[in-house]
């Protein structure tokens, strides 16, 4: 397959969906301990223009990518899990979809979870010069890690893949929990989970990372053999 027939052109920024209803969802992972303060669901969204190389996501490029959900039924069985602090949005680009996500987000705080989300966008260029949808969505985070990934800066850890992301507080609960977390050291974690089948891997590990990580599984005679298409288990 030509890739250049999926994806959009690096760069071209696409319009933003008018959906209310449904995402279109890469992945979810229901407990993760990497992606934000204390434990979280991760759902990862399709779609990303960026293409940023070394972006751990490629196969999440792809607008078509993954499957369409219902709001109601993520938020569904995200509200059901016991013990889980928040929910973070990564993806893919999460402020492409940005209505379903800023109902989804709503309902979840309602429920106590607080929102983290990942984004290529600047907080002050959305805020500046943002779509309404921005504005929605912003309004139902409470940390925005925000900023192109840089495969060529420094990982500065705490959550964050290159050392130009910001950690923004939008919310009290925000500040707090970034008040908290800067007491502790700023590691680089990484979470590597299975379903048995499939392996997941979350966090924001430094550029060579992935590359390393494959090379070992090989040595140990495990073969990766990367989805296409996202998935959404
Ligand atoms: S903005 Fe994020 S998801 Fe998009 S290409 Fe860059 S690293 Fe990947």
């Amino acid at each position: 397959m030509n890739l250049d027939e999926t994806f959009m052109p690096r760069g071209t920024r696409p319009a933003p969906s008018t959906d209310t209803e449904t995402l279109v969802v890469g992945a979810i992972e229901e407990r993760s301990y990497v992606a934000g303060p204390g434990t979280r669901s991760v759902v990862w969204v399709s779609g990303c223009h960026r293409r940023c190389p070394g972006c751990l996501k490629p196969d999440l490029f792809s607008f078509e990518a993954g499957r369409k959900i219902s709001v109601d039924e993520v938020y569904q069985r995200l509200a059901l899990l016991a013990g889980v602090d928040g929910v973070t949005f990564s993806g893919g680009e999460p402020f492409e979809q940005p209505l379903a996500l800023a109902r989804l987000a709503a309902r979840l705080r309602a429920i106590g979870r607080n929102i983290v989300i990942y984004t290529g966008y600047r907080h002050r260029e959305m805020v500046n010069n943002g779509h309404e949808g921005m504005r929605l969505l912003l309004a139902e985070t409470d940390i925005l890690i925000d900023g192109e990934y840089r495969e060529d800066l420094e990982n500065p850890g705490r959550w964050r893949g290159s050392a130009n992301q910001g950690l923004v507080p939008l919310s009290t609960r925000g500040r707090d929990l970034l008040a908290a977390a800067a007491e502790l050291p700023a590691l680089q974690e990484i979470q590597v989970s299975s379903d048995g089948t499939h392996m997941r891997l979350t966090g924001c590990p430094d550029g060579g990372f992935f590359n390393r990580w494959l090379v070992e599984l090989e040595r140990r005679g495990l073969v990766v053999v990367p989805r296409a298409g996202g998935e959404t288990k």
